[in-house]
């Protein structure tokens, strides 16, 4: 069985992007336990988190030796800059795991929150700002997602009314891939 490791993106000094007095590291935290939750409730599956005081960079060297190739890499993050809408990042060179899993989450997400799928939902590495992102490159099946804009008010009142629910379906999408 494919191990899944949940990883809350930002955290400790590194507080990522923030926008209507919300901080994307205690978004990303907060969400984190909830798709835990729903895969232990739901499932009976235990997925594996990295400390949540963990940089980017902890993360990865924390990560080093605890996954194969074909577990997979989770990674969770709030967009900014004045957009509005869902996407998942995936390699450049991505597996078809990847972008099926991706899109089966953005389609899911999309259709209870009405968000709009950025450029369809799913986009490689290279067609984000920072081209190269370093989450992408442990050999496994590396998600990246943007669940929302940080700096959109409907995004994220539309957020907090769905939490729950988008928990539930990533858990859901995660565990039967
Ligand atoms: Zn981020």
């Amino acid at each position: 069985m494919r191990k899944i490791i949940i990883s809350a993106g930002h955290g400790g000094t590194d507080p990522g992007a923030s926008g209507n007095s919300y901080i994307e590291r205690d978004l990303a935290l907060e969400l984190r336990t909830l798709i835990v939750n729903q895969l232990k409730t739901l499932y009976n599956v235990d997925a594996l988190i990295d400390p949540p005081q963990n940089k980017l960079t902890d993360t990865l060297s924390w990560l080093r030796g605890k996954f194969g190739s074909t577990d997979i890499l989770f990674d969770i993050h709030w967009n900014a800059g004045g957009g509005t809408g869902i996407e998942c990042i995936v390699p450049d060179q991505s597996s078809q795991f990847e972008r099926t899993l991706s899109q089966a989450i953005v389609d899911r997400i999309s259709a209870l929150t009405t968000w709009k799928k950025r450029a369809g939902g799913v986009k490689p590495e290279s067609d984000t700002a920072r081209k190269k992102l370093g989450w992408m490159r442990p050999n496994a099946e590396n998600i990246l997602l943007e669940v929302c804009f940080i700096d959109n008010k409907l995004d994220m009142a539309i957020y907090q009314a769905n939490k729950v629910g988008i928990a539930k379906i990533i858990a859901e999408v995660l565990y039967k891939f």
